[in-house]
């Protein structure tokens, strides 16, 4: 999404809405929805080179649980508002790099498909949110038992 910023006068706040694709992006984890995201905002020219950008994102990101790795949307809504500065002579200002930096930072650290997620057995790598599998259960034990030895 290229803005032309080279027509703005002083002090203009411009309003603008786009939507974004999965393919806009590379440097974040998340995956978009079919729906992509709804970008609205709007750009000021505050002096010379000098921008306001202030937009919000809503979207559903599709991120793996971390324990089970089942694909588990997330509704995100984040907000964003900065001053950007050009260079004398640019005329257009792209405002995907910025968006995905906003998606960049606000990334969840963790997702979970449900609090009490089950995860995968360590042993033949089964959801255990569906079924149980015949792993010996003594070895589920040693397990918790040496992370809980972590902690102390
Ligand atoms: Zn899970
Ligand atoms: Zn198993």
């Amino acid at each position: 999404m290229n803005f032309e910023i080279n027509k703005l006068l002083q002090e203009e706040i411009i309003p603008f809405e786009f939507v974004v694709k999965n393919t806009d992006f590379n440097e974040i984890e998340g995956k978009l929805d079919e729906n992509g995201g709804l970008i609205r905002g709007t750009i000021e020219k505050i002096s010379r080179g000098t921008f306001l950008v202030s937009f919000t994102i809503e979207m559903t990101m599709i991120y793996p649980c971390a324990r089970c790795l089942e694909p588990t949307p997330i509704d995100c809504c984040y907000e964003y508002s900065d001053t950007v500065t050009v260079e004398d002579g640019v005329t257009t200002l792209d405002l995907l790099p910025i968006v995905e930096e906003c998606i960049y930072i606000n990334e969840p650290y963790r997702v979970l498909c449900r609090e009490d997620c089950a995860g995968l057995c360590p042993k033949c790598g089964n959801n255990l949110n569906h079924k149980q599998c015949d792993c010996e259960k003594s070895d589920d034990l040693d397990l918790r038992f040496e992370a809980l030895k972590k902690l102390l």
